[in-house]
């Protein structure tokens, strides 16, 4: 009995020593001092023995299985350390190497010719206003004085959606809404995206206007013209030539369009106008368009067209970066290509 015991002592002591995982340990726990472990097995013989041998070797069976259980303790205490240490190892961040890019975000183009023709209006005490993109055909012509069947219709391919509804074909509808809930004075600038069936290099049938007007009882034509030329001179320089050309709007009487001196060639006294494939030789560029709001306009939204006078005006947003970055075709605005986006901001 006590040669065995001690071999079992050495094997079951090496076999915990070799062990590297706590799984292993279990399954030997359970092979020594389990229900029908090796020790257990022979305390339950302890039995058969004679008597007086008993006592002894039911001592040296429960020091096996202390010894036993708190070697595989220790064991599995080292084990844990070990797998930390490995894990911690494993898992080991360098703080030296190089973060992921954040990827910066620029304004687009477009955005910052609204906000730059924006700032100009307002630092002249002008507010911003808002409307709907889906409109009514009331706001988007009738009230500006184009009746149904006016050839100026014609003017605007029209996005019709259900309903009579329609995608608006200019930011003017937002001057209706704004004269019908409020009195003048009135200075105020729309900026806003508008629709029309078009769609080639200088159309896009989504694009931006901004649309602006002023109200009160004496606002006259050469109020018009101030206001017009100190914004054309603030967005582009002020040395270019401003030009005011009679024009015909339905809803401003009378209507200019405003052209400036073309910033190609130079405008009308420069040689290289001739052969200027942007104003096309004229020296002049079509810019906006503007005029005094029609008395019939005014009595849609019930104002008195003998008290009050005003003007009004628009421009188109692409027009005005196109110019203004030299850019030759309008569907690089809306392609969202990087290396186009990335020149800005
Ligand atoms: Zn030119």
């Amino acid at each position: 009995m006590n040669d065995s015991l001690e071999a079992l002592r050495g094997e079951v002591l090496e076999h915990i020593q070799k062990s590297d995982s706590e799984k292993e340990l279990e399954e030997l726990r359970v092979g020594v001092l389990g229900r029908s472990g090796k020790v257990t097995l022979l305390l339950r013989g302890l039995k058969d023995l004679p008597a007086e041998e008993r006592p002894r070797a039911g001592e040296q069976l429960n020091q096996l299985r202390r010894l036993v259980e708190e070697r595989i303790d220790t064991r599995l205490v080292a084990i844990k350390e070990q797998s930390r240490e490995r894990a911690l190892k494993e898992e080991q961040i360098d703080i030296t190497l190089p973060g992921t890019r954040w990827e910066r975000g620029r304004t687009h183009p477009l955005t910052l010719v609204i906000d730059e023709i924006v700032d100009v209006f307002l630092a002249m005490g002008f507010e911003i206003a808002r409307g709907p993109d889906i409109e009514d055909d009331y706001y988007n012509f009738e009230a500006l004085n184009i009746p149904k069947d006016h050839p100026a219709r014609d003017m605007q391919d029209t996005f019709f959606v259900s309903n009579g509804r329609l995608l608006r074909t200019h930011t003017s509808p937002v001057q209706i809404r704004t004269m019908e809930r409020r009195k003048p004075p009135l200075q105020v600038i729309v900026p806003g995206a508008v629709y029309r069936h078009d769609d080639d290099a200088t159309h896009s049938p989504m694009f931006h206007q901004v649309e602006g007007f002023m109200v009160d009882d004496r606002i006259a034509l050469s109020d018009l013209k101030g206001v017009l030329s100190h914004f054309l001179r603030q967005i582009f320089s002020q040395e270019t030539g401003v030009r005011f050309r009679p024009s015909f709007f339905p809803f401003t009487e009378p209507s200019a369009e405003i052209d400036i001196q073309c910033l190609i060639c130079g405008g009308e006294s420069s040689a290289a106008r001739q052969t200027c494939r942007v104003c096309k030789g004229s020296g002049w560029l079509e810019i906006m368009g503007a005029g005094m709001i029609d008395p019939h306009v005014f009595k849609f939204v019930r104002y008195d067209p003998e008290k009050v006078s005003g003007f009004a005006f628009g421009m188109g947003v692409e027009r005005i970066a196109m110019l203004k970055y030299g850019i030759d075709d309008i569907r690089l605005f809306f392609q969202n290509d990087l290396r186009f986006l990335r020149q800005f901001g």
